[in-house]
């Protein structure tokens, strides 16, 4: 793990984490933050990020992963929660620019609430 505490400061995600970009909470532990996502495009529309900045999956390293493991672990304690664990949900990663992402801070998205189609667009 790498204890330093990377935060960027133009970033809108880390400034989420110091609360200088409000966002409506929905879960944190040591390692990751939860919030509802703007535009969401399912019932449970959760974004789950790490509390260092870490722009995309390719960032992952053996240095960081734990935080990685903290994101999905926090996934899970959020959609058992919400009961909607036996119904099924969706976690994705987009990645680069060919990937849709848009906030260069690694964010799990979690979906569920609805019947999610396959392939994604
Ligand atoms: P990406 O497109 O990078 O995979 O996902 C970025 C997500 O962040 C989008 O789903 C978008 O709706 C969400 N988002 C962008 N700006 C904000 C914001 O200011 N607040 C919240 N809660 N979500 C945001
Ligand atoms: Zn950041």
């Amino acid at each position: 793990m790498n204890d330093e505490k990377k935060i960027i400061k133009n970033c809108l995600f880390c400034n989420m984490i110091k609360g200088k970009v409000p966002s409506k909470k929905i879960a944190e532990s040591t390692l990751a933050y939860a919030f509802h996502d703007i535009n969401p495009q399912a019932p449970i529309h959760a974004l789950i990020i790490p509390k260092i900045h870490i722009s995309n999956a390719i960032e992952l390293s053996s240095l960081n992963i734990d935080y990685f493991g903290g994101m999905v672990l926090l996934a899970n304690e959020i959609i058992k929660k919400m009961d909607m664990d036996k119904k099924g949900f969706r976690w994705i990663v987009n990645t680069g620019e060919d990937g849709g992402q848009t906030v260069n801070h690694i964010h799990l998205h979690l979906l569920a609430g609805r019947r999610l189609i396959w392939p994604p667009g």
